[in-house]
Parts: C-alpha cells; structure tokens; sequence
C-alpha cells in the first residue's frame, strides 16, 4: 500500500485531501499498471467518491477474486519455489490477474515465511 496520511495523502479520484473524519476505502496492489483499473490498485478514496464510480463494482469484484485465491493457498509449501509455482498455477485461472499479481504474492508469501522462521 502506498503511504497513506490522513490530512495529506490525496484521493484518487477527486484529488482533495483524505482528511480524518473522512471515510476512505484503500486497496492494496493488487492490479497490474497496464489493467484499464489499475488506477484503484494501491489507492484510497473517499468512500463517497468510490461509490459514485461507475467501475467500483467491477473493482471489489476483481479485488474479492483476488483474496480468495490468495486465502484459499496451502498452508503446508514448504519452499519458496514451491510456493512460486503453486502462485503460478493458482492465478492462471483468475481473470485478469496477471504476471503482477503473482509476483506481489510471491512476494507476500516470501515475507511470510521469513516471519514464520523468527524463534
Ligand atoms: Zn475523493
């Protein structure tokens, strides 16, 4: 997630400040910059301004598919490779969720398991 201030970070959509009695929707990086949406990937607006746009649905649609083969992944990999390679497969069947997304995963799940290997 880019870095997010309330009282400076600006919205996407409208441009004016996300300030703090403001409700504001954020998603992570989930969409490839060349994705026709991709500029609600890595994002946050206004809740007001979200919801008036006319691809927000589309967007949780994309964002919700995106989270549930990412929680739906094994807990038993034991090695990055296999987790590269299950990431690889996994995403293949998701529409639109390219190269990017995988690679942010694998990422992800690299973090994880550095975390997982702390005493
Ligand atoms: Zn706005």
């Amino acid at each position: 997630m880019g870095l997010f201030i309330r009282g400076k970070t600006a919205c996407e959509l409208c441009g004016k400040p996300l300030r703090h009695r403001d409700a504001v929707v954020s998603f992570p990086a989930f969409l490839p910059g060349s994705h026709p949406l991709s500029r609600f990937s890595d994002a946050t607006f206004h809740r007001s301004c979200f919801e008036a746009a006319p691809e927000h649905n589309e967007v949780e649609r994309l964002h919700a598919r995106h989270r549930q083969v990412w929680d739906a992944r094994p807990r038993d990999l034991k090695t990055v490779a296999e987790m590269d390679a299950w990431a690889r497969n996994a995403f293949q069947t998701v529409d639109r969720i390219t190269h990017y997304a995988r690679r942010a995963l694998a990422a992800e799940m690299r973090n994880a398991m550095k975390k997982r290997r702390l005493p």
